[in-house]
């Protein structure tokens, strides 16, 4: 049976379709990129087989455990690189959802190892600064994939106890304590390193939010995500 026909998945399957698509429809997935959640069975999450986000579906979803190997006897073709996300579930109990992805803005601050820092309330979640991944310490010369296991443990430990951890040469991996809020989190870490950007193109310099107005805009920001996630959730295709 697929894994979105039980009854104790059906919510979070459908809730990690609009996931995928409202991540598409704002251009932080594309053809590539990927968001997964983690499963009411200890041990195990759920992700797409390897999709486009913006085009999955109920019946698309699979069950990995944290090794990253599929469940249910589902033999379809997986996303390479799955170790991200169950490696991360594994290091953080605390973590409910994951977005991978490649979106543009922040790739120059991976290139060159600037963090990115809250530039306003909507991003507070980035804290003290976003952390930084270098895949050539852990695997040397790779394709930039996080492709195996080691390198997802590797990942892992560079977010630490982070909600971003921008990935030098690939992208970043964005965390959350739902999906709700890890997709809320990939779309304004994109806004931000752009807004960073500009921010540093004139005089004088950032003003970013204090540790302490980081804490507070995150608890009144936890209050309100089911406002963007209704918007987002209509404007999905
Ligand atoms: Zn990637």
């Amino acid at each position: 049976m697929p894994i979105a026909d039980t009854p104790d998945h059906r919510a979070l399957v459908d809730t990690l379709v609009v996931a995928n698509r409202i991540l598409a429809h704002h251009g932080i997935v594309d053809g590539f990129g990927h968001v997964s959640v983690r499963a009411p069975q200890a041990g195990s999450f759920l992700l797409s087989r390897s999709l486009a986000p913006g085009t999955v579906t109920a019946a698309d979803i699979m069950r990995f455990d944290f090794d990253g190997t599929a469940l249910d006897g589902d033999t379809r073709a997986p996303y390479l690189e799955r170790f991200i996300h169950g490696e991360i579930f594994r290091a953080r109990p605390d973590v409910m959802s994951v977005v991978h992805n490649h979106s543009p803005s922040v790739i120059p601050y991976g290139a060159v190892r600037q963090p990115l820092k809250p530039l306003y309330h909507m991003s507070a979640f980035i804290g003290s600064g976003s952390k930084h991944f270098e895949i050539r310490d852990a695997g040397g010369n790779t394709d930039m994939l996080v492709r195996n296991a080691a390198l997802g443990v590797a990942l892992a430990q560079s977010l630490a106890d982070g909600s971003v951890v921008l990935m030098r040469g690939h992208g970043c991996t964005v965390v959350g304590e739902s999906l709700e809020q890890a997709v809320y989190r990939a779309i304004y870490t994109e806004m931000n390193a752009r807004l960073q950007l500009q921010a540093s193109q004139l005089e004088g310099p950032i003003e970013f939010l204090s540790d302490e107005e980081g804490r507070r805009s995150s608890a009144s920001n936890r209050g309100t995500l089911e406002r963007p996630w209704e918007l987002w959730k209509k404007s999905i295709p």
